[in-house]
């Protein structure tokens, strides 16, 4: 009678090994098939294969000789070369052997006789496949055959564990180069971030114009300009007239409004070189870089008459306007001082007026 194989006392285990191998149903590869034709002339059998088993069937991985891919665990005489880890499974001749006489690969069209096979046992004790060789002849294995066995399966083993420091590997780069990509889109965001808190910090949220802070930044930076290179730079302070009463008389938010209007006036008149800035609740303030007083003169009247010509909801606003400049002033507090003085004068001489220092 045909005795199915006995299932290893370490098959979970075994099979488990075998999954983290990730060979079954592999495409063929040449190192495997190398070692295969090896052992079929080394052992002088027409037959020479690598076969895993799986839970339910041999899986062949490498043939000489047989066509086949896999066939029931039941019946695979590997099944039984792997209940013996350590030496060479031999039977000279399947057919005398009660094991194997009714087997359909004896009794049928294979007629196989004779098998040798080395188990394929991992470090850890797991048989996980066997390299045989087979014939249709009864024969014997001589010891040096054997002993080529042997080392060609040590060779599998080793076939087997560097393709699978390989792929650890490569998913491990994949992960990393994952790893990468996140990081950088983190970084990303973090400047998009940081670039918009930056414009916040600089600009006031009213009327989108600087503010007080980037006005005395810049306005730092000019006076250390204009002492080293001896350039002259202008200040120009713009204060809306009786915009109290404005408030008063058609709300907050109507006042807000005009605010946006006038400091979308004052940056239409400047250029992109000025700086323009609110300096205070209605008091708007401009730096206008490489213009001496005539220039500041000239260009506060311009803001002062498109505000008092703008077209207003509710009734028309006008601006007072005071400009100072550098010649005669190398600190950047009684220029802004001056500018503000300038400015007060206009107020005092009626307002909608553009004073110099
Ligand atoms: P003057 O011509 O002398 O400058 O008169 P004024 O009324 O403009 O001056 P004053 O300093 O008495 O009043 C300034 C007003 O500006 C008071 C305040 O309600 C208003 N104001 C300041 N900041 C804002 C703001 O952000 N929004 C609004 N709607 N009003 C503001
Ligand atoms: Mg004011
Ligand atoms: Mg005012």
């Amino acid at each position: 009678m045909m005795s199915a194989p006995e299932t290893p006392e370490n098959e979970v285990d075994r099979l488990a090994e075998l999954d983290s191998f990730d060979v079954l149903d592999s495409l063929p590869e040449q190192a495997y098939d190398d070692i295969t034709m090896l052992a079929s002339q080394i052992c002088g059998t027409p037959i020479a294969l690598v076969t895993f088993i799986d839970r339910d069937r041999q899986w062949l991985k490498s043939k000489v000789g047989l066509d086949l891919d896999e066939s029931a665990r039941d019946v695979a005489v590997c099944a039984h070369a792997i209940l013996n880890p350590t030496d060479v499974f031999v039977v000279e001749d399947l057919s005398a052997d009660a094991r194997f006489a009714d087997n359909p690969f004896v009794t049928g069209e294979e007629s196989i006789r004779f098998y040798a096979g080395v188990a394929l046992t991992t470090a850890s004790g797991n048989a996980l496949g066997v390299l045989c060789v087979i014939d249709r002849v009864p024969r014997r294995l001589s010891t040096e055959q054997a002993a080529a066995l042997r080392a060609l399966s040590r060779q599998l083993i080793a076939q087997l564990e560097l393709r699978r420091s390989i792929s650890l590997l490569e998913a491990a780069a994949g992960e990393r180069a994952q790893h990468q990509e996140q990081l950088e889109n983190y970084q990303r965001e973090l400047e998009a971030t940081l670039s918009v808190t930056a414009e916040q910090s600089i600009t006031d949220p009213l009327t989108g114009v600087r503010n007080r802070r980037a006005f005395l930044s810049r306005l730092t930076e000019e006076v250390d300009r204009s002492n080293r290179l001896g350039s002259t730079f202008s200040v120009a302070m713009i204060d809306v007239d009786r915009f109290k009463s404005f408030n008063d008389a058609h709300g907050h938010a109507a006042g807000d409004v005009a605010l946006q209007q006038i400091a979308e006036i004052i940056s239409h008149e400047c250029r992109s070189t000025d700086l323009v800035a609110r300096y205070g609740g209605e008091e708007f303030v401009v730096i206008l870089t490489g213009a001496d007083l005539d220039a500041a003169l000239a260009l506060g009247e311009r803001i002062r008459r498109s505000v008092e010509v703008a077209d207003w909801a509710h009734r028309p606003l006008t601006v007072s306007v005071g400009v100072a400049s550098t010649s005669g002033c190398d600190d950047a507090d009684e220029l802004v001082h001056l500018a503000d003085a300038a400015m007060y004068r206009a107020k005092a001489a009626g307002r909608n007026l553009t004073f110099a220092a």
